[in-house]
């Protein structure tokens, strides 16, 4: 097991940076996740923390151990990329037990790791097929137990189920979980799937342009986040923002919200100018609510009802809880926030207040 640390972490390719300052502990046999847009630096950190690129600024530790400079085949890790090369002429169990022949590991103790990690990967069935025939979805789960079976003491992957189909990807997520429980290796894990960093990640470092913006748990970066472009990322559908100005109405702070009406805050921190955001999980439906919307669509999924809402400049979104009556396009939808509920983010700067 090895503690990562990136201090003041920095990639700049020619004049252009692609990383900046970036300082992130990641503890022993932790599971954090690198999240963010595509461009925002998640795979340049990745490949330095790997050592396939060298940092132009700052310092990677693995256990107090400097790493700038150290190849790659010299630090210990597993990487799994999105396109995992698989050897396709070989059967599954000689792909999986290449990492451990190369180790020199006797043929006994190959047998069994290869059988114990084609058993928590579902693959005992399939440990004799070429995996030239194989699935996509198959050949990387294989690409993952490959990498896993030697069992690296930090295991690095780069958006591993981007090629996957839908519903196996949900299946590869309980697994990639119980794989790390079982084996206990610090875990950096590259995605722009929040879904994927909210439900398998100890802690989310959320990233934009070169930037880390936030790191905490999955319900604190959800309940919590620094800013506007958190919030909006993180949920699905995100945080709902809408412009609005806080004032003292019947002595208590409000949030004027214009058009859409005017709601009590439990603890306004500032007066004038705020973004209001609330979850959209946070609506609560009432015909008398403080809040008004005009329905501009009603969404279906599964079990759950997305109500797009529109009014004057703003516009959010609402998933009504179970059981709720759902209205039609083009009625009014009466709402309240609970206080407890709301976020405010500065106007200007966009970060929580
Ligand atoms: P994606 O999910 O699309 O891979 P990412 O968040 O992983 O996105 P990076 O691949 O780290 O982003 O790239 C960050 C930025 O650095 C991008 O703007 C990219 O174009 C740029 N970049 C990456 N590698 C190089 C390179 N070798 N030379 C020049 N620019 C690069």
């Amino acid at each position: 097991m090895t503690e990562i640390v990136l201090e003041n972490l920095g990639k700049k390719f020619g004049e252009f940076t692609a990383l900046n300052g970036m300082n992130l502990t990641i503890a022993n046999g932790e599971f954090v996740a690198l999240l963010g847009p595509s461009g925002c630096g998640k795979s340049t950190t990745m490949n330095m923390i790997a050592g396939m690129l060298d940092p132009t600024e700052g310092e990677i530790r693995f256990s107090g151990k400097k790493m700038n400079g150290v190849p790659m085949g010299r630090r210990g890790v597993g990487f799994v990329f999105q396109n995992y090369a698989i050897f396709t002429h070989m059967t599954v169990r000689e792909n999986l037990a290449y990492g451990l022949k190369a180790q020199g590991e006797s043929a006994s103790q190959t047998k069994r790791r290869v059988d114990d990690i084609a058993e928590l990967l579902q693959l005992t069935d399939l440990l004799d097929r070429k995996a030239a025939g194989l699935s996509v979805n198959i050949l990387q789960r294989l690409a993952i137990g490959r990498s896993a079976v030697v069992e690296p003491s930090i295991f690095l992957l780069d958006e591993p189920l981007s090629n996957v189909d839908a519903a196996f990807r949900s299946v590869m997520r309980s697994e990639l979980k119980a794989l790390q429980r079982q084996f206990k290796q610090t875990m950096v894990y590259v995605t722009h799937d929040q879904l994927e960093a909210m439900t398998m990640a100890d802690r989310i470092a959320v990233m934009d342009h070169g930037k880390l913006l936030q790191v905490g748990t999955p319900l604190e970066v959800y309940n919590n986040p620094v800013d506007t472009f958190v919030a909006r990322f993180i949920g699905a559908p995100g945080m709902n923002l809408l412009k609005g100005h806080v004032g003292s109405a019947d002595g208590a702070a409000s949030v004027d919200l214009g058009a859409t009406g005017r709601t009590k805050v439990v603890d306004a921190k500032s007066k004038g100018d705020v973004i209001f955001g609330f979850r959209p999980e946070e609506v609560k439906p009432d015909p008398k609510g403080e809040l008004h919307m005009a329905v501009t669509m009603v969404e279906h999924i599964g079990a759950r009802t997305i109500l797009h809402l529109m009014e004057g400049q703003h516009e959010a979104k609402a998933v009504l809880p179970a059981g709720s009556d759902v209205p039609n396009q083009g009625d009014i939808f009466h709402f309240n926030v609970p206080g407890t509920a709301v976020r405010l983010f500065d106007a200007t700067t966009e970060r929580a207040l």
